[in-house]
Parts: structure tokens; sequence; C-alpha cells
């Protein structure tokens, strides 16, 4: 695992990382109109690309959630033929099952998808997605991290059924992007795996908008703790 592509989808959760990484940016890394921000570098023995998704431009916010993230992810297979993708980002977690605010969990099971809903023989487990998350149970006991399954979704809010379904796929982590980049690696056939901070939780009454912006800071502070030792780790071992 020495040729790392890290895709990331806002920049406040990216700034940190960037930094401490003294990644170099790309200019022009793909056609005229693409959003995504391309930024290149070594740790160690490992060469990185990482890409945030940019800002929409009619809305001027990040290209957050499923469409960019799997354009984003095809576009860094193509350019940098990585061995390992890993999405990094912020997530919504189960208080119920464990998760607290600032937690930083590896992906593990299969990423789902829970509004994918398709009522049709096939279509019905096609949409749930399920695609698998590269083992991480190693990493994850070595660096002392807790491990989930991750369902993602294009809202931030939560409907009832969606929670039905995150529960009857065992998730306990929630986001916008993972099942969607997880999909183009599978097809692709490169390794891949999340980690993710927790800023907001799911089962809490408190409104997510409300707990995302208090806690985002301090989640994208453990996220880029996390992926230093995250990536110092792979670096140092043969995948
Ligand atoms: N109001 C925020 C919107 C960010 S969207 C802002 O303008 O800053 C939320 C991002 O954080 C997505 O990329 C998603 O992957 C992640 N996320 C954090 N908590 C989440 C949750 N509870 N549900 C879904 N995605 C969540």
């Amino acid at each position: 695992m020495r040729n790392i592509s890290i895709i990331m989808a806002m920049k406040s959760e990216a700034e940190s990382l960037l930094q401490s990484l003294q990644l170099r940016k790309v200019n022009r890394p793909f056609r005229s109109g693409i959003p995504f921000e391309v930024y290149e570098g070594n740790l160690g023995k490992a060469q990185l690309s990482l890409l945030v998704s940019g800002n929409d431009s009619d809305h001027h916010v990040d290209n957050v959630a499923t469409v960019p993230a799997a354009l984003m992810t095809y576009l860094a297979i193509e350019k940098f033929e990585p061995d390992l993708v890993i999405n990094a980002g912020t997530a919504g977690g189960i208080a119920g099952r464990g998760c607290e605010i600032g937690n930083v969990y590896l992906s593990s099971g299969k990423f789902c998808f829970h509004d994918r809903r398709i009522p049709l023989p096939g279509f019905d487990q096609y949409g749930m997605g399920l695609y698998p998350s590269y083992d991480t149970s190693i990493i994850a006991k070595d660096l002392q991290l807790k491990t989930g399954t991750v369902s993602t979704g294009n809202s931030l809010d939560l409907l009832e059924k969606d929670m039905q379904i995150i529960e009857e796929n065992r998730a306990i982590i929630k986001d916008m992007e993972a099942a969607a980049i997880a999909w183009v690696c599978r097809t692709l056939s490169v390794p891949m795996f999340a980690v993710k901070a927790i800023t907001d939780l799911i089962d809490e009454d408190t409104p997510t908008a409300t707990q995302f912006m208090k806690n985002l800071h301090q989640a994208a502070t453990n996220l880029q703790v996390k992926m230093i030792e995250v990536l110092r780790y792979l670096q140092n071992h043969e995948g």
C-alpha cells in the first residue's frame, strides 16, 4: 500500500490534514469545469494524493454527497492508479452503539446505502449496495481505533425509514459519500476503506446540523491526528 489516494468531501475537514502532510497543490489536474482540488506529496515510503470536492459553481458550498464523490474517485484512480483509496471525513454515529463525539472509526464489513429503496426483485439488494471494506481489523487493533459499518445517503437529516435500514444492516456510522466511493473502487478492483470522525449522534434529540457545526472543528482535528497514524502505519507495512 504505497500509492494511496485520499478522497475528502469538505475543505474544512481536510485543512488540518493538508497542513500537517505538507502536500502541494496540483494546478489544473482535470479538464476545465471539474471543481475538485488535488494535492500530492509523500509520507515516508508512501506516495499520496488527496482530493477535495471543491465548491459548487452555483451554490458556492462544498460538493458533498454521492455524485461528486463517485466522479472524484474515478478521476483519482485514472490519474494516480492508487493501490489503496481511503475516504476520510466526518460522520454521524449511533450513541446507543457506543459512538461518542470525536471518536475516529475505521470502516468494517460492507458499505451500504440507507436511502436507495427499490422494492423490486434483485433491485432491493442492489439499492442497499453492500460493497466490501478493506479489512481494517489489524490496523484498528494495532492503532487502537474503533471499527464499524458505514451507511451512506444523500441527506444530512434522517428519516425513520433510513434509521430502520441502517439498523437492519447493523451500521453504526452515517455519512454521505463512502458507499459511492466504495462502488467505484469495487468496480475497478481497488481496495478501499473509510476513516470517519464522529461530529454528531443520530439517535440524540439535538438536530444533526446543530451538532455538526458545533463539533466539526474537534472532529477534523481528531481525524487529522488519526489519519497521520494510519498513513504512517500503512507505509511501514506491506499490503
Ligand atoms: N451544514 C454543513 C453541511 C455538510 S454536509 C456545512 O455547511 O458545513 C455533511 C458532511 O459531513 C458530509 O460530507 C457527510 O459525509 C458528513 N456527515 C457528518 N455527519 C453526518 C450525518 N449525521 N449524516 C450524514 N452525513 C454526515
